[in-house]
């Protein structure tokens, strides 16, 4: 019942992620950037590809899908609201949904925001999340097609499953999100923290990902518009959380 985990970088800063479910040998792919690094991690463990778990309909998640789909005949699982846009689709899911990698299930989260359909994966035996562009380490996902209050309802959402859930995002923008963060807390010692683990990852040419829910709740500012201090630091005390994630967010669109 226990999940494998394979990480890989994609493109300019995209993560591609194979799970593998030993007990069946089934193996999904967490989006696909790109089919080429999705071939090598398949080379690389040994695993063979029978699903794709699409989080959106971003070129830069879904790229690969065509080629992985025509060599491996592998299922393609997307949001039922961007169906449209994804390509080679077989199942649509939804809020609540269920979706098996062998003996591996997922529970399925609408997180809209970044794009109007988005869907979060959550593994709860093995305590995996598979985030996509909503939340980031340390960060999120612009609101493109959604609402700032849209955007903080899905990241309540995800903030509400248990402090040891690995998160697996899209992008590996943890620094860059470091050094925004600290303009709004100076002062957070769990941010500080962070940064220092994040260094020395980096330097020893790591990824920072996954990193853990309870974690970003003390580290990731977007996770804590709701936190006084987060509110009075962008001169919003007593603010609504939804007014004050936005005024966040809009400072880092601009950063
Ligand atoms: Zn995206």
């Amino acid at each position: 019942m226990t999940a494998q985990i394979h990480l890989f970088p994609c493109l300019q800063d995209n993560f591609g992620v194979l799970l593998h479910d030993s007990e069946s040998g089934a193996t999904a792919a967490i989006d696909a950037p790109e089919a080429a690094p999705v071939e090598a991690a398949l080379k690389a463990t040994g695993w063979r590809l029978t699903d794709i778990l699409v989080t959106h309909h971003h070129a830069d998640h879904t790229g690969g899908i065509a080629e992985l789909k025509q060599k491996y005949s592998c299922r393609v699982v997307a949001p039922q609201g961007e169906a449209a846009r994804i390509p080679l689709v077989d199942v649509t899911v939804r809020e609540n949904d269920k979706v098996k990698v062998g003996s591996l299930e997922a529970r399925v989260f609408e997180t809209p925001g970044h794009t109007a359909g988005h869907i979060s994966y959550f593994f709860p035996s093995d305590k995996l999340a598979f985030v996509g562009d909503t939340l980031f380490s340390i960060g999120c996902g612009r609101v493109i097609e959604g609402t700032p209050p849209m955007m903080w309802q899905s990241l309540l959402k995800l903030r509400a499953l248990p402090d040891d859930t690995k998160v697996f995002c899209g992008h590996e923008y943890t620094a860059a999100n470091i050094r925004f963060c600290k303009t709004i807390e100076p002062d957070n010692p769990d941010l500080a923290a962070r940064e220092s683990e994040v260094t020395r990852l980096l330097a020893d040419g790591k990824s920072t990902v996954p990193s853990l829910m309870g974690a970003e709740k003390k580290q990731n500012t977007f996770l804590r518009a709701d936190d006084p201090k987060v509110a009075a630091a962008v001169g919003l005390a007593g603010k609504p959380a939804a007014d004050v994630f936005a005024e966040v967010r809009a400072r880092k669109n601009k950063f």
